[in-house]
């Protein structure tokens, strides 16, 4: 035990754990795993897009489910063309804070357009069926 409570956390992490305690974690983590719910998505399976020089380096490409060669297309150097405010005194944390919120928003709006491409496509090429849904992790 040293003075600092965070400090004896850090030295608790870095113990070396035993084969058991190993063991007991990956057991856990296993269950817990296994518990969770599949979420679902309507969303397709992405293909990456060719890399640079190819004209089409850049489009990620949703494409339809249904293999009918349609396929909703995400530049992804537009999506990266939002600015990114941080106030000069911000440290590493704060800097973190806000890449990540924005890179949440930034994926957030992305999974929308492409949820709303999906749909309106099958509403006027595929009438009346649902698009389908995998199993997202
Ligand atoms: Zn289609």
């Amino acid at each position: 035990m040293s003075a600092d409570p965070d400090l004896d956390v850090l030295l608790d992490r870095l113990r070396p754990r035993s084969t058991r305690e190993a063991f007991a974690e990956i057991e856990a983590a296993r269950r817990a795993a296994e518990s969770r719910e599949p979420q679902r998505t309507i969303i397709p399976d992405p293909e990456l897009p060719p890399l640079w020089p190819h004209p089409d380096s850049g489009l990620v490409r949703f494409p339809c489910a249904l293999r009918c060669g349609w396929a909703h297309e995400e530049d992804v150097h537009e999506i990266d063309a939002e600015p990114v405010s941080v106030p000069l005194h911000a440290g590493a944390e704060e800097l973190n804070r806000v890449l990540t919120e924005q890179a949440e928003r930034r994926a957030a709006k992305m999974r929308a357009r492409v949820k709303r491409a999906v749909r309106e496509h099958f509403t006027q090429a595929h009438p009346g069926q649902e698009p389908p849904e995998r199993d997202l992790w």
